[in-house]
């Protein structure tokens, strides 16, 4: 199938295809045509799937065709992402493929000056992509019109769940026309998706691609047993012997993304940390040179790392395995896009065998183990419960104490070095 039979205007066309795009993605060749005819969307799609242009295609061709005048031009669609850096690119990408057009994109974060935002909301934008609290700040300050909204497309619906908004964008649903058409994406189909969905959408049109919980398969995955100690020694060497550049580290916290950032650097490994007590400005300079491929290793906190776009992002580094299994799948995500190879390495000690179980529970696959010879996992030290703050059930003065009990090591049959259960955990204080 190509672009040409979709339905889309000449100048569109020509964006994508100096885009390198030859043929729409099965979410682009599914969605641009509902899109298109005005009907409301409900899609159940991840990252990586090419679901940012499977709307912003179409949005752009609707909000072409219908001329309006440029001087007091309203803004007419309003996108809604959960964090900073997925604006910022949305916006890009509406920039770009709209580059033949005469369509003003803004993008509107919080975490920076409002002062520029509300000037440049007094020129045209006739897309809007925001985050959610910024553009209630507006709202407040009566910067922002909202009222002759066409189209609304909430991008990452489920994440913007997770991360608390759906009071906010249930304030800025109330000040939008009642005609207009919606569009939701969404990776996963929770109770409380399917109750926004219900609410929101008028006889949705239903498109999914990839089943929900899958792990694509250009994705090579792999297992690293390691003692927790011993998981930056670990990391340090696969960096560098492997030659790996462009690798997105995951960390559980904050203060792990800081600290894993400076031990590699130390070794010579170009790192930066991003996570949500950094400024935009650190932020926004952090991805820009890891996108440009001038740094080799960004260590982020799934909130941050959300939604970052880089093409061809070869390493995802799971530094610790997520506590929510669904987390891997969107962490992963990140690495393989659009059909390009990837790797997700994952550094696993004893603590983390149930939450591997769960991720292979949900992927409905088992990840092959790779034991790098020397770092093999000491028998002696016991599993602690995983300290983040998070786990609020194991959390306390001395969580360690209340960890479970050691258990064999993971890999059916691949790696065997089943934990004695009487022995002292090694090297630690009592
Ligand atoms: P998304 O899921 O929107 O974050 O897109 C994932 C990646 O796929 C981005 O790097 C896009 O630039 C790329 N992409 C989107 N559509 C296509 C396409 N039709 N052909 C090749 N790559 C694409």
């Amino acid at each position: 199938m190509s672009f040409a039979t979709l339905g889309l205007s000449e100048e569109i066309l020509r964006a994508v295809s100096e885009r390198g795009y030859t043929e729409p993605t099965p979410i682009q060749a599914q969605a641009i045509p509902v899109v298109l005819s005005g009907r409301d969307l409900l899609a159940g799609a991840q990252t990586g799937t090419g679901k940012t242009a499977g709307f912003t295609l179409p949005v752009l061709q609707r909000l072409s065709v219908a001329k309006v005048a440029a001087a007091k031009a309203p803004i007419r669609a309003l996108v809604l992402v959960p964090t900073r850096e997925l604006a910022a690119q949305v916006e890009e990408s509406v920039r770009d493929y709209g580059k033949y057009l005469k369509l003003s994109p803004m993008a509107m974060i919080g975490g920076v000056n409002i002062n520029p935002q509300i000037a440049r909301l007094k020129r045209r934008v006739d897309i809007l992509v925001a985050t959610p609290g910024r553009l209630l700040d507006h709202v407040q300050q009566k910067t922002v019109d909202l009222s002759h909204v066409e189209i609304l497309v909430l991008d990452e619906a489920d994440r913007m769940l997770d991360m608390g908004f759906i009071r906010d964008i249930r304030k800025i649903l109330a000040l939008l026309p009642k005609q207009r058409q919606n569009l939701l994406f969404s990776a996963t189909f929770s109770d409380e998706i399917k109750a926004l969905a219900d609410g929101l959408l008028d006889n949705p049109a239903l498109v999914e691609v990839a089943r929900r919980n899958t792990t694509a398969e250009f994705i090579t995955q792999k297992i690293y047993p390691v003692d927790r100690e011993r998981k930056k020694e670990l990391l340090a060497k696969l960096i560098k012997e492997g030659n790996w550049f462009q690798v997105l580290v995951f960390t559980r916290t904050k203060h792990g993304a800081n600290g894993l950032a400076e031990f590699l650097t130390k070794q010579g490994i170009q790192s930066l940390a991003i996570h949500g007590n950094k400024s935009q400005a650190a932020r926004t300079r952090a991805l820009a040179e890891f996108k440009s491929g001038k740094l080799q290793v960004l260590c982020a906190t799934d909130i941050a790392a959300r939604g970052i776009d880089i093409i061809e992002l070869p390493h995802v580094v799971n530094y610790e395995l997520p506590n929510v299994a669904e987390d891997y799948v969107h962490r992963i995500g990140r690495t393989g896009r659009a059909g390009r190879e990837g790797e997700a390495s994952s550094l696993v000690c004893i603590d983390e065998h149930k939450l591997l179980k769960d991720i292979e529970r949900l992927t409905k696959r088992e990840i092959p183990v790779v034991q790098i010879p020397g770092f093999e996992p000491d028998p002696r030290i016991k599993a602690e419960a995983i300290r983040n703050g998070q786990n609020r059930d194991r959390g306390g003065k001395n969580p360690g104490r209340r960890g479970p009990p050691a258990k064999p090591a993971i890999g059916q049959g691949a790696v065997r070095s089943a934990a004695p259960q009487s022995r002292r955990s090694a090297g630690r204080g009592r």
